[in-house]
């Protein structure tokens, strides 16, 4: 079982919600601190770890110099995150840029930023090397296993999945590397996400630590640096339990005696490159109910859409609701949580056991810290909400303003007149 917190009592929410025009995400500063910090100590055995903190699952540059305050760096797949990681104070090595059908720019900037470039692919090494005209002396593979291993649900199975070099290309990728230049060699994979099962994260350590073996023995390359990307999960439903963390530690630490130690390969860095279990638990989507109305089923019609949160329409995934100052009272009545798009997948909840809702109540939104807001989108014209951050000391700032109506179209020409390209 996991506890369903919130970072503020009913009536201190309620008064926020009155207060900040809804819908709104609030983020809760001390617990994403506290969690990063207790996920830096649990590995503190591995040589250099670091956590690239995802860009993609919160790109609120508040969130992430709290996180560069701690020691992340950060984890891009857009020319975009590569600059807003730079605004926000990380550097040179500290970003990584771990993405794939790459522009060209997007390696030209890295390269320039001093990042560390993870290649998606054994033709991105010359890609790479047209896009900077020379190569960097850093230079990191994602690897995909393929019938290796089996994926899971949201990232596939690694056979259908787009990205990485496979078993068959891995050596001779670094072998070219190495012959470009490279001095200093990564290796990366991401096998999973949303994963609960710590055994799986633990079997992925064990398959990049034997990589890594193999890597030295058929290519004479060193690893420096292994990645063991992001995807560990978070429980969303109250009966799911956390991943283990200590359990995959000490599990990644006796393989890496194992296989890294006892072959003469230490010290290997150890990297992760996790978002939602970072800061996932820690944001909060607030919205006002705006309308119940019963049709052949139940429902409750928010003043949030899944233009605000995309998950459960996407992914069919569970988020759990609080109807603030009514934790008193048995959740007794079924209803379907929606939005108002004119699109009937846009529902938070369905079949949802709740208290009885009016029209006024305020709920929370859990767990929509991680891949939230960032996976917004104005579909319908639904602007985007704004972010909050209750600091350590109790002030709630807010770190992102609401889309406006002008925002919306700034890109849009109303005027009719012909633009000659
Ligand atoms: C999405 C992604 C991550 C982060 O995944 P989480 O589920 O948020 O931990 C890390 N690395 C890569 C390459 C990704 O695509």
């Amino acid at each position: 079982m996991s506890e369903k917190k919130l970072p503020l009592g009913h009536g201190e929410l309620l008064e926020l919600a009155h207060r900040l025009p809804t819908p709104f995400y609030l983020y809760d500063e001390r617990a994403i601190v506290d969690n990063a910090r207790r996920f830096v100590r649990l590995f503190d055995w591995a040589p250099g770890f670091t956590n690239y903190f995802a860009v993609k699952a919160c790109p609120n540059p508040t969130i992430i110099k709290l996180l560069g305050e701690e020691g992340f760096g950060t984890d891009c797949s857009s020319l975009p995150e590569l600059l807003i990681s730079k605004a926000c104070g990380i550097s040179g090595e500290r970003i990584m840029l771990s993405s794939n059908d790459t522009p060209p720019d997007e390696f030209k900037a890295a390269y320039e930023m001093g990042a560390i470039i993870n290649l998606d692919d054994i033709t991105h090494i010359e890609a790479l090397e047209r896009a900077i005209g020379t190569f960097p002396k850093t230079i990191s593979f994602r690897y995909n296993p393929g019938p290796e291993r089996t994926g899971n649900a949201i990232i596939g199975n690694p056979v259908e999945a787009k990205y990485g070099v496979t078993s068959s290309q891995v050596i001779d990728c670094y072998k070219m590397a190495k012959a470009k230049g490279a001095e200093r060699f990564g290796l990366h994979t991401m096998v999973a996400s949303n994963e609960l099962d710590g055994s799986y994260i633990i079997e992925t350590a064990r398959m990049l630590f034997s990589l890594a073996l193999r890597i030295w023995k058929e290519a004479g390359v060193r690893i420096d640096f292994i990645d063991m990307g992001g995807g560990i999960g978070i429980p969303y439903r109250p009966e799911d339990e956390p991943m283990d963390l200590k359990a995959v530690s000490d599990g990644m630490r006796s393989l890496y005696d194992q296989i890294i130690r006892a072959n003469g390969l230490d010290p290997v860095e150890i990297y992760f490159e996790c978002g939602r279990v970072i800061t996932g638990p820690y944001g909060y989507l607030v919205s006002e109910v705006l309308h119940v109305t019963s049709k052949y089923k139940e429902y409750v019609g928010l003043d949030a859409s899944m233009a605000n949160l995309m998950r459960p329409a996407l992914y069919g995934s569970y988020h759990h609701i609080t109807v603030l100052g009514k934790d008193k009272q048995r959740a007794d009545h079924r209803y379907d949580v929606t939005g108002s798009l004119c699109e009937n997948n846009d529902k938070f909840a369905i079949d949802r056991l709740l208290p009885k809702v009016v029209p006024g109540d305020v709920v929370v939104i859990h767990d929509a810290g991680a891949h939230g807001h960032a996976m917004g989108f104005n579909y319908n014209a639904k602007l985007r909400s704004s972010e909050y951050l209750l600091r350590r000391d109790g002030s709630v700032d807010m770190i992102r303003r609401a889309q406006t109506y002008d925002d919306y179209v700034a890109t849009l020409r109303f005027d009719g007149a012909p633009v000659t390209l």
